[in-house]
Parts: structure tokens; C-alpha cells; sequence
């Protein structure tokens, strides 16, 4: 199957320039052409100087590819602004939707469905079509045994970098991956700031991490919690993807700590006595970035029975093109 791009779309695109899932986005070369300069070169272009606003939309791409205006192609930027048009039934667009697990939640109650057909550390290590069958070579992790699966047809729904090797091919080149630090920081007391209540997005100008999310903004619960988790978000991108994971591997959990109250400090001068614990973790292939030519280049085609679903496919990673990829493969399987 193709992947489902730009210039080749399982379904007809809809009218509008900028879409989710992309796909349906517009394929008429005016849009396209911005897949061709970065989103910094876009900005220089149409005049947009302002240090502010320039430090917002690179803190933007940041947010969501993990990379910055320098990085990221014009379309992929003004993707994250022309295409959120999301309408609720009974809330205002932009209203945010959120649960302490985040995405876990989505991905707990689609668990639901599949409980009794689900293999669990299980790693697949070898794919192969042969005639009109798949076979996946898994490793168990439980009893340490190897086996062949054999199905009538297979979805891969892992990113390219590690399913295109399964396949015994190299990832396509357009395919790069940001590397990111998540620290779930716990506190005794929330930051108190008489100006501003803490909110669920806090985003600190100027700094290299994005900020945090309180993740019990939303609880229910009328109890105030005994104590509290934030969590702060931190794309390396300040070098290469290949460098910046090399260097992530060489800090310790506590060079790690110090960095994080170096960005929280700057906000809430004071906060690091009411902290009583920090998780790191570093993903270090978060999220694929859509540089320049992403949303264009042409696409690996796979055997007949063998079927990508990511979110990286799209060349942006949220939670509506994984699933637009899922259903899409899915569909493929049944014709
Ligand atoms: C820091 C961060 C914050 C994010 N925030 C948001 C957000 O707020 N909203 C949003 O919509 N999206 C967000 N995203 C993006 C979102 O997480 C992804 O787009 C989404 O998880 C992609 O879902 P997926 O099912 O395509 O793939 P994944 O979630 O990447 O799942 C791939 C699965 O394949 C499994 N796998 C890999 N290799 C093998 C193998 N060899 N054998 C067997 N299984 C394998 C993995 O264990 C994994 O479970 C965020 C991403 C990051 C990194």
C-alpha cells in the first residue's frame, strides 16, 4: 500500500488548504509549494519580524514536531495554525480536553475491544510476505522463545525507523525524529502565583523547554490532591537529532533534575523546596519532523499484504493521524 500522502490520498481531499488528518488537505501546488522553504524562511518572507511572534511559532513547531521554524517546512507551520478547526457539541473550539494519563486514555479504552486477541511483550523482530500469507518472526519477552505468526495480512502500526527495518529496508530519508525529555516533576505545593492560577499548559517565554501541564487540572475531585504532578516537556533539538541523543545518554538523572529547575526556577523562583521527586525520561525518537519535502517526497511502497499505520506517516505526530492511518490500514486489509 502507499502511503497515504499528499499526492496520494486513499480518500478525495476535502476544500480546505490545511487538514487533519493531512491527507485530506489540499493538493493544489499553491499550498504544496510550501513543503518547499522552512517555516523561519516563510516568516522572512511575508514580513513577519516580530521577536514575540516569531518566539511564538517556533515555540508552536516545537511544541508539536519537536523542531523548531528553522526546521520544519512553512506548510507543516502553518499546518499547526490553518488546520484546528475542531467543533465540540457542547463546548467552545478551543476548549482543551484532557485526562492526567493523557493519550494512555485513548489508547486504554481502544484496548478495551481487543482484550482476548492481545499479545503483550511481544516484539517483532522479522516480516516477510510469502505468496499470499505474512510472517512475523516475534520474540517473547515473558519466556525468552521466538515465533512465526502467520496471517492472511499484517499492519505495522510502529514508526517507519523501526518497521522498515523489520521489513529488512532503510527508512526513507525524509523520515527524522526529534528527541525529547519528559520529567514528571512532584511537588508538596502548587506554585502560587496571586496573578496567575496555575493552569493546565504554563508556557515560560524565552526558555528551551516548552514548559509544563499540570496533569490534575481537570480531576473531578473535590478533595484538594495531598500533592501534586507537573510535567514538563522538553524537545532537544538545540542539535541534530543524532547528536542531541548522544548527549542525552551522557547526562545523569541529576544533571537532568538541575536542568529542569534551571527552566522552573525562572517562573517560580523557590520551587525547588517543594519538590519531592523527578521522573525523566527521554524519548529518543518522540516525534517525526516534518521537514522540508516531508509532505511531497515519494513514498517506499510495501508488499501487497503488508500495511504501515503511524502517525509518523503524516509527518505529524497527533493522535488523529495515527488514527486516520489505523483505519485507513485497516481497510486496506478487508478489500
Ligand atoms: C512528548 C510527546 C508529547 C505528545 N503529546 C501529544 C498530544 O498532546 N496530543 C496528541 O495527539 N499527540 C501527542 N503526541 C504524539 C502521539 O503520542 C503520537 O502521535 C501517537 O502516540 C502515535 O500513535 P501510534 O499508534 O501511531 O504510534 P505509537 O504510539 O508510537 O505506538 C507504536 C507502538 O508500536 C510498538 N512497537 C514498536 N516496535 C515494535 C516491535 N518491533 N514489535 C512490537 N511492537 C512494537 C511500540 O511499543 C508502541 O506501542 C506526543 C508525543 C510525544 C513524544
Amino acid at each position: 500500500m502507499n502511503k497515504p500522502k499528499l499526492n496520494g490520498s486513499l480518500r478525495a481531499c476535502s476544500s480546505y488548504a490545511f487538514d487533519i488528518p493531512v491527507a485530506l488537505s489540499s493538493k493544489d501546488p499553491q499550498f504544496l509549494q510550501l513543503d518547499n522553504l522552512t517555516m523561519e524562511a516563510w516568516l522572512r518572507r511575508e514580513g513577519f519580524r516580530s521577536e514575540p511572534l516569531r518566539w511564538y511559532v517556533d515555540y508552536c513547531c516545537r511544541d508539536d514536531y519537536g523542531a523548531g521554524i528553522n526546521t520544519v517546512s512553512a506548510w507543516a507551520g502553518i499546518h499547526y495554525f490553518a488546520a484546528r478547526r475542531g467543533k465540540a457539541a457542547n463546548t467552545d473550539a478551543s476548549a482543551v480536553l484532557t485526562w492526567p494519563e493523557g493519550n494512555g486514555k485513548l489508547a486504554s479504552l481502544l484496548a478495551r475491544h481487543s482484550e482476548d486477541k492481545t499479545m503483550t511483550a511481544t516484539i517483532a523482530y522479522r516480516i516477510q510476505q510469502a505468496g499470499d500469507k505474512v510472517l512475523a518472526d516475534c520474540y517473547l519477552h515473558q519466556t525468552h522463545e521466538a515465533v512465526r505468526i502467520e496471517a492472511d495480512h499484517c499492519i505495522l502500526a510502529m514508526p517507519q525507523f523501526i518497521g522498515r527495518r523489520i521489513l529488512g529496508e532503510t527508512p526513507g530519508q525524509q523520515f527524522t525524529y526529534a528527541p525529547w525529555l519528559v520529567a514528571n516533576i512532584h511537588l508538596r505545593d502548587l506554585p502560587v502565583d496571586k496573578n496567575l492560577p496555575v493552569c493546565w499548559d504554563n508556557v515560560i517565554y524565552g526558555q528551551q523547554s516548552l514548559g509544563y501541564i499540570y496533569a490534575q487540572h481537570q480531576t473531578l475531585s473535590q478533595q484538594p490532591p495531598g500533592s501534586h504532578v507537573i510535567t514538563l516537556y522538553w524537545p532537544l533539538d538545540q542539535l541534530e537529532p543524532a547528536d542531541s541523543r548522544h548527549k542525552a545518554l551522557q547526562l545523569q538523572h541529576r544533571d537532568w533534575v538541575e536542568l529542569c529547575m534551571g527552566q522552573l526556577e525562572k517562573a517560580h523562583p523557590g520551587i525547588a523546596r517543594s519538590v519531592t521527586a523527578v521522573d525523566c525520561w527521554i524519548w529518543g525518537h518522540g516525534m517525526v519532523r516534518p521537514i522540508p519535502g516531508f509532505m511531497t517526497a515519494p513514498v517506499a511502497e510495501t508488499p501487497s499484504r503488508i500495511h504501515f499505520a503511524h502517525s509518523d506517516l503524516s509527518g505529524i505526530s497527533i493522535f488523529e493521524e495515527a488514527f486516520y492511518h489505523g483505519e485507513s490500514a485497516a481497510m486496506a486489509c478487508m478489500e
